[in-house]
C-alpha cells in the first residue's frame, strides 16, 4: 500500500495513516492514526472519495474521537478471513453497521437494524481517513468503471432521497405534485431522483440560496425563492396544483419549514420528514384527520436499494453527475468544508 507509514513500539511494528481530527470548534488537524487490521468478515479499504454532507456540522462543531465521513467510496486492499470480496474491488460504504439476523433486518429494513455494531464515520472510523475498516456485509462493490466520487452519490444523494420518495408513495400512489423543502444535497438528490422515477410529476423546491436554486433548476424543478417570497405566494405564482401537493418532502430540519410544507398539503396529502432538527406541532383533528394526511419520517435507506440504485446512476451519469459541482484534494478539506457550508454548492466531494 502506498502512503502507509510505519513505526515500531517494542517489538511491535505499528502501520500508521495521516487523518484528520475533528478537534471541535470548527477546527481540524492531522494526526497519525494506526491502520486496523481486518478481523474475521472485514474489509480494509483504501478510500478514494468521501462526501461532505450537512450532518458533519455538529462533529465539526463538537469534535469527534472517530475520524468523521459517511459517504465513502474506495477500493478493497486486505481481506479478512471468511470473505468473499476479492481485493482491489472498488464500492461504497453503507452507513449503518447492521447485524443482518435482526426482525429488521431478516425484513429487508437495514436502515432500521435492532442490533447495529455501529454508524461508520459516527461511531467507528470513517471515509475521511486514508484507510476505513468496514464489515464485509455493509460494503457494496460497484465495479471498476464508476468514478470514486460519482459512487458516493449511490448514498444519501440517491439512497436516502429515493427512500423518502418510496415511503411517500406507500402511503399515496396517485401522485401529480411533488413539494421540496431546502434544496441543499438531500433537496437537489430528491429532485432528480423525483425526475428519473417520478416522470411527469411537478416538482418544485424551495429555498433562500440563489446558487442551490440555480442547480435545482438546471436538475428540472421549479424553484420558489424564500428570501423573496412565502411559500404560499410562491406557489400560487408559479400555478402549482391547485389542490395542494400530492406530496411534500422536508429536508431542511426546520419546523417552519415543516409546518409550511404540511400546510400545503392537499387531501390525502403526505408529509415526508427526512432532515433531522426541529419540531413539528399537529393539530391531529385538522391536519391528519379530517385530510387524511399522513406525516412519517424516513432514515437513510435499505442496503437492498444500492442496485438499482446502481444501474439508474450508470443510466444517468452526467445528469446526476450535476449534483457533485466541487472536488476538493484532502489537504483541503477545511476549505472544503468553509465552501459547502457557504452553500454555494452542490454535492462536495473530497478526493484522496
Ligand atoms: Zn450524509
Ligand atoms: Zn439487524
Amino acid at each position: 500500500m502506498t502512503g502507509m507509514r510505519r513505526v515500531t513500539r517494542g517489538a511491535v511494528e505499528i502501520r500508521m495513516q495521516r487523518v484528520p481530527h475533528f478537534l471541535g470548534g470548527g477546527r481540524i488537524s492531522i494526526q497519525d492514526r494506526p491502520i486496523p487490521d481486518p478481523a474475521a468478515g472485514q474489509l480494509l479499504l483504501r478510500i478514494r472519495a468521501n462526501a461532505l454532507c450537512g450532518t458533519d456540522r455538529a462533529q465539526l462543531r463538537d469534535g469527534s474521537t472517530v475520524t468523521p465521513g459517511h459517504e465513502a467510496a474506495g477500493e478493497v486492499v486486505e481481506v479478512g478471513s471468511g470473505t468473499s470480496t476479492a481485493i482491489g474491488t472498488q464500492g461504497v460504504v453503507f452507513l449503518m453497521d447492521f447485524c443482518g439476523a435482526c426482525r429488521s433486518c431478516r425484513d429487508g429494513a437495514t436502515n432500521q437494524c435492532l442490533a447495529k455494531r455501529g454508524d461508520m464515520g459516527f461511531t467507528h472510523d470513517g471515509g475521511l481517513g486514508q484507510l476505513e475498516l468496514v464489515h464485509e456485509s455493509n460494503f457494496f462493490a460497484t465495479g471498476p468503471d464508476i468514478d470514486p466520487a460519482e459512487a458516493t452519490l449511490l448514498l444519501d444523494v440517491m439512497g436516502t432521497t429515493s427512500h423518502a420518495l418510496g415511503r411517500a408513495r406507500a402511503a399515496r400512489d396517485s401522485i401529480r405534485s411533488l413539494l421540496v423543502g431546502g434544496a441543499g444535497p438531500i433537496g437537489l438528490g430528491t429532485v432528480a431522483m423525483a425526475h428519473i422515477l417520478w416522470k411527469g410529476v411537478h416538482v418544485v423546491v424551495a429555498d433562500l440560496i440563489p446558487y442551490r436554486l440555480a442547480l435545482a433548476q438546471r436538475l428540472g424543478a421549479q424553484t420558489i425563492d424564500l428570501g423573496a417570497q412565502g411559500l404560499d405566494s410562491g406557489l400560487r405564482a408559479i400555478g402549482f396544483d391547485r389542490d395542494g401537493a400530492d406530496i411534500a418532502i422536508d429536508t431542511s430540519g426546520r419546523g417552519h419549514s415543516r409546518r409550511s410544507l404540511l400546510d400545503a398539503l392537499g387531501r390525502r396529502g403526505v408529509l415526508v420528514c427526512v432532515g433531522h432538527g426541529e419540531e413539528l406541532t399537529l393539530s391531529v383533528s385538522d391536519d391528519l384527520i379530517i385530510p387524511e394526511r399522513t406525516v412519517m419520517g424516513s432514515e437513510y435507506f435499505r442496503y437492498d436499494a444500492l442496485p438499482a440504485n446502481l444501474a439508474l446512476l450508470r443510466g444517468n451519469l452526467d445528469y446526476l453527475g450535476q449534483l457533485i459541482t466541487h472536488r476538493f484534494g484532502i489537504g483541503d478539506l477545511q476549505a472544503a468544508y468553509d465552501l459547502f457550508f457557504a452553500g454555494q454548492t452542490g454535492k462536495v466531494v473530497v478526493e484522496q
